[in-house]
């Protein structure tokens, strides 16, 4: 975490805010009576919160992810707050709520942060919207996002998060992390053998950019986009989205002798389907435009209208 606990505390209190002012309702509703798997998100507006407070702003470009943790610590925090009615008790029981994710929607139409193209190797660590289309999705998967393991010395037991940059595999930890310290560094892990106990949904699938959003003669490139928790199985091949996430790379796990090669992927935070903005359904409002522009021209005297397309039906049926 690159953000110390002052930055953290004042974009808590700047989110908490935004919160009360703008989804008092959604917190309401979200939190009544859902199972606790169940993920669901809650749109933020970029612009709208980083109206509020542009140094907030300043820190989810610099550190997107760990802005968006510190949002979705305090969307919990309110989500149980308001599913109780009264402030969160000090012992923190009642955990009982729905996975509440902030989605960030509305960034800033700028060359920086909404792109037409796919992000490069100088966007990494940046939050950015990419519009494209959906060429490939794969199957969802479950993913095993953390596991615990148990220090052979001491007992400590402690948390490792699979590893996103390496194909989530899980990386041995080096050394204990027992606070009280132990330069033991042989450790099981508590799941081994079992079902893993922290799972969620995962699916990555491809999009490209779209050739009328391109200059002319450049060929469109592709990215892998990694979705996971609600927005696995939101769109298909073929549609039309905005998918709004940070730059990441990725490789595989080292080994000697072998190559590494590193890929580009949007890890994605949002997603949202554009399909009825295509070509064709903005084709049928243009005609439809037409069609009520020709009766308001008539709309004194209906009659002449109907004679006017009766004349022109008849030029048409008899060449
Ligand atoms: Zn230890």
């Amino acid at each position: 975490m690159l953000i110390g606990p002052e930055q953290e505390a004042l974009i808590g209190r700047v989110f908490e805010s935004y919160l009360t002012e703008h989804h008092h309702g959604d917190l309401l509703q979200l939190s009544g009576g859902l199972p606790e798997e169940i993920h669901r998100p809650v749109v933020v507006n970029a612009m709208t919160l980083f109206e509020t407070s542009m140094e907030v702003g300043d820190y989810f470009n610099a550190f997107p992810e760990d802005v968006l943790a510190v949002f979705n610590k305090v969307l919990h925090r309110k989500a149980v707050e308001a599913s109780q009615g009264s402030p969160l008790r000090p012992n923190g029981e009642q955990r009982r709520n729905p996975m509440l994710h902030a989605r960030i929607t509305g960034l800033p139409v700028c060359p920086e942060l909404t792109r037409d193209t796919v992000p490069r190797s100088r966007d990494v660590g940046h939050f950015l919207s990419v519009t494209g289309t959906v060429i490939r999705t794969s199957a969802a998967k479950v993913l095993e996002f953390e596991r615990d393991y148990i220090c052979t010395k001491c007992r400590h037991v402690f948390t490792v998060q699979a590893d996103f940059e390496q194909f989530y595999t899980f990386v041995p930890p080096q050394s204990c992390s027992n606070p009280a310290g132990c330069n033991s560094f042989k450790f099981s892990c508590l799941s081994e053998g079992c079902e893993p106990s922290s799972c969620r949904d995962y699916q990555e699938i491809k999009i490209q950019e779209q050739v009328q959003r391109l200059t002319v003669g450049s060929i469109p490139r592709s990215v892998v986009v990694v979705l996971e928790d609600d927005m696995v199985d939101s769109c298909k091949s073929g549609d039309d989205v905005t998918v709004y996430g940070v730059v990441c790379q990725r490789w595989r796990p080292l080994f000697e002798g072998s190559r590494c090669e590193v890929e580009l992927v949007l890890k994605a935070n949002n997603m949202e389907v554009n399909n009825q903005q295509t070509a064709a359904t903005l084709l049928i409002k243009d005609v439809h435009k037409e069609f009520e522009e020709f009766w308001q021209s008539f709309k004194t005297d209906p009659i002449a209208g109907t004679d006017h397309t009766y004349r022109c039906c008849l030029l048409l049926t008899s060449g």
